[in-house]
């Protein structure tokens, strides 16, 4: 397909692309030590899968040679089949195509090496080498554009592309995969990404993997907001679970995708699909969605409601509390270290604080999160409590055991600052409640905090 024909067709629709074929393999026939070579020993049921979605509602259907690279294949004695693997990907996809009653297009999926995950680190020239083997391969035997997919790396993305356009002049949509943060495991961001992408010759920037709907959007707006690219977003189903010896997605509703089509759309973004744990039904859950929908062709100023749902950066404001002002000073600062009630009631607590602040010697006060294993009322609550009922800004200490119900976000009444025991820090600013994760170690905190820290 030619790059202008394909831009012709993005130009004013939505395309939808496929989901899952991974875990739907891993469905149809168990657990496999390669899913490319399914290719050559299932057919079948690869070709029944592409049927699946293009009977859902795809409009594209991505060829399942996501890993079939010469590195990859090499740990299972498959590294001369990369030709005859891809060709046969290819082949089983039109044979689908041929089977549908409407225009689908093929694209040929390309995923990254897998570097990190293996011990050997291949030279650039060796990278480049390898995926320009595979895209050959793919080109040859006739599919219509390039999809580079849940590639962590911009630096091995960037090789990738190289390699495709040394010989080739079919589309490439590039995708990376981005953390909950917001970056790839290179430290990129969305924006960086685009800039860095935007002028190789690729017609499609995307982002895909690791994140399900909801998280996936912010990454897609800030896609959308870099002036001169077209975007595309396949979020997973979810986070994955492993049971037993499987690796689990949850079920998310396929009303949940068209909500989330419904979302992308009005970002602008062009193609919409699936990742890992997607089926069929949530195709075409987004297939429905977008057939009365028309990509925004406007950057939206206001981002939409979920896109909200990103945690609002908190590194510019200071605590309001006299005692970190104090420490910042590097003053000698005394806090009063109390233990949170057994029972429910508080009026305890806050006469004996009232009195401990009325002697204007101290500066604040510190809430154990009573090491003792004993029943009794959360440090965190009795700090909300006591910043709202005496406007103090305690100190509530969190032990670790509670820290990763904070990282999920813990919505806490609204203590100023907190105190992680040990090598781990959180932070909590009132009024927003919002957890941030610190450094790994105190270093982040300065000194004389850190003294009030370690316990
Ligand atoms: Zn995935």
């Amino acid at each position: 397909m030619k790059i202008l024909d394909f831009n012709e067709r993005l130009k004013d629709s939505i395309l939808i692309a496929d989901g899952a074929m991974g875990s739907m393999l891993h469905e149809a026939v168990g657990a496999q030590r390669c899913f490319d070579e399914l290719n050559t020993t299932e057919p079948e049921a690869v070709f029944r899968i592409h049927q699946a979605y293009i009977e859902a509602g795809a409009h594209i259907i991505e060829t399942n040679t996501f890993g079939a690279n010469r590195f990859k294949l090499a740990p299972h004695g498959l590294a001369e089949e990369v030709q005859r693997l891809n060709s046969r990907g290819v082949k089983i996809a039109r044979e689908a195509r041929e089977s549908a009653s409407r225009e689908v297009l093929i694209a040929g999926s390309i995923g990254p090496l897998g570097l990190g995950v293996q011990s050997r680190h291949p030279a650039p020239e060796e990278i480049q080498d390898i995926f320009h083997e595979q895209a050959l391969a793919l080109e040859e035997r006739g599919v219509d554009f390039y999809i580079l997919e849940s590639f962590s790396y911009i630096e091995e993305l960037l090789i990738a592309i190289e390699a495709i356009r040394s010989f080739s002049g079919l589309p490439i949509v590039a995708q990376l995969t981005y953390a909950e943060e917001g970056t790839t495991y290179g430290d990129v961001r969305p924006t960086n990404a685009a800039e860095q992408l935007k002028n190789k010759n690729v017609q499609v920037i995307g982002a895909n993997c690791t994140l399900g709907p909801q998280a996936l959007l912010p990454i897609l707006q800030e896609l959308a907001a870099v002036d001169g690219i077209r975007v595309s977003g396949m979020p997973n189903a979810g986070f994955p679970k492993r049971e037993g010896d499987r690796i689990v997605y949850p079920r998310s509703s396929p009303e949940y995708f068209a909500l989330f089509a419904r979302e992308a759309a009005a970002l602008g973004v062009r193609i919409l699909g699936g990742c890992c744990g997607t089926t069929p039904a949530h195709i075409r859950a987004m297939a429905e969605a977008a057939k009365s929908l028309r990509p925004a062709k406007t950057h939206p100023a206001a981002p939409s409601a979920l896109a909200f749902t990103k945690p609002a950066p908190i590194a510019h404001r200071e605590p309001e509390s006299k005692f970190w002002k104090k420490l910042q000073a590097k003053q000698f600062a005394l806090c009063v270290e109390i233990d949170p009630p057994k029972g429910l009631s508080l009026d305890r607590v806050f006469e004996q604080v009232d009195k401990v602040m009325a002697s204007q010697k101290v500066d604040a006060i510190d809430i154990n999160s009573g090491a003792m294993a004993r029943v009794g009322m959360d440090a965190l609550v009795v700090a909300g409590a006591l910043e709202a009922a005496l406007r103090l800004f305690p100190i509530s200490r969190l032990a670790i055991r509670t820290s990763s119900a904070c990282r999920r976000g813990y919505s806490a009444p609204g203590p100023s600052e907190v105190s992680a025991t040990f090598s781990r820090s959180l932070a909590i600013r009132h009024p927003s409640a919002i957890i941030r994760k610190r450094a790994a170690s105190t270093k982040s905190i300065p000194s004389a905090w850190s003294k009030f820290c370690i316990a």
